[in-house]
């Protein structure tokens, strides 16, 4: 009897708490799948859903209420689906990177068997700068409707904080190279000091290989040789918009995830937006979300489920006979995340 309450307590003592914020549009449509293929594996989490986004905000007043902020700060882990943007009104994902301090977003950028893209043997990863940069969203008006200005910032701390995360996520996964992309020809302060810190950090870190490049020529290396490329670190706008041009390689958005990472607390989310022409159609694609689960499962520390849920999603496209239709395929978002799960029984 003892021993029973011993180990509930246990239980209850480690279990994680996981924020789910399914948003708008198809974020809910693929938040269901992500949690149909989480409920498989029954872990010791305790699951608290939360708002954000417009239709909170029509029900709240808000985008992202302090109900939803009290949650995530209390959680070990986030997941969250997409959001339509609300005008005038606060970005959610935006407000809950700054708010749970996760500096570093990371965006693997990999191809897959049977899915038909411009390269197929892509895998690089883009670490983007999350807290700064113009996303601080600091905009001024000089002369109203003739000249506003917006405050791009970069620190050295962010700087640093970002370039060192990038560098030990070389390690973790055994790759050889950081690429630094900026542009600091033209901004020589905030870009330059971005720069210099890279090179700074480097120092520490002798073995791995290092170079930059001006963000232009960088999206034109990721169109003409993305194989260069093993990490490529990045300040906030530029990582967003490299890392949609890089998901445009791989077979689109519906297939690529995110983390976003910090001291504390990691966050994690598919790249694609809310995609509003589709959403309510159930045709959505899961993957990227499902994938986004994976990397949620291997920051708390669930490696073996993280591995399954990315095995299980390659051999699906793999097999290309379950497929949404940003595929080429005719299956609906459950029915591709149905296949998922039983190609996870399968491989276990
Ligand atoms: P938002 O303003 O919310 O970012 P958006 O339409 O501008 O919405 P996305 O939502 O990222 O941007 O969608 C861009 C395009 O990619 C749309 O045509 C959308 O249908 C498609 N798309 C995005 N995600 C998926 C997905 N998971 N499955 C299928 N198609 C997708």
């Amino acid at each position: 009897m003892f021993r029973r309450y011993t180990n509930k307590f246990l239980e209850i003592k480690n279990m994680k708490k996981i924020a789910i914020i399914p948003g708008d549009g198809i974020g809910k449509e693929v938040m269901k799948a992500a949690q149909y293929v989480l409920d498989y594996f029954d872990l010791n989490f305790d699951y608290n859903n939360a708002l954000a986004g417009r239709e909170c905000f029509y029900k709240t007043g808000s985008t992202i209420p302090d109900e939803t902020l009290k949650i995530a700060k209390k959680s070990d882990a986030i997941l969250f689906g997409a959001i339509t943007s609300t005008p005038n009104q606060k970005s959610p994902i935006v407000t809950l990177r700054k708010e749970l301090e996760t500096y570093g977003n990371l965006r693997p950028i990999k191809s897959f068997k049977g899915v038909k893209s411009i390269y197929n043997d892509l895998d690089f990863l883009i670490v983007r700068e999350n807290t700064e940069g113009l996303y601080s969203q600091d905009e001024e008006i000089i002369e109203e409707d003739e000249k506003v200005i917006a405050k791009k910032i970069i620190t050295k701390k962010a700087s640093k904080r970002i370039c060192e995360f990038a560098f030990k996520q070389t390690i973790k996964e055994s790759r050889k190279k950081v690429t630094a992309a900026h542009k600091s020809n033209v901004l020589k302060l905030t870009d330059g000091l971005f720069k210099k810190t890279f090179y700074e950090v480097a120092k520490d870190y002798p073995n791995i290989e290092t170079e930059d490049y001006y963000v232009d020529a960088t999206s034109l290396y990721i169109v003409t040789m993305p194989q260069i490329f093993d990490v490529i670190v990045t300040e906030n706008l530029y990582g967003d918009i490299l890392s949609d041009e890089a998901a445009g390689l791989v077979g689109g958005l519906g297939l690529t995830p995110s983390g976003n990472i910090g001291e504390k607390y990691g966050l994690f989310e598919p790249v694609h937006g809310s995609a509003p022409d589709i959403a309510g159609k159930h045709i959505s694609n899961p993957i990227a979300i499902l994938l986004s689960t994976s990397m949620m499962l291997s920051y708390l520390k669930y490696e073996y489920e993280a591995k399954l849920i990315e095995k299980a999603c390659s051999e699906v496209l793999r097999k290309g006979n379950v497929l949404t239709p940003d595929l080429g395929g005719k299956a609906k978002t459950y029915e591709m995340a149905d296949a998922v799960l039983c190609n996870i029984r399968e491989l276990e």
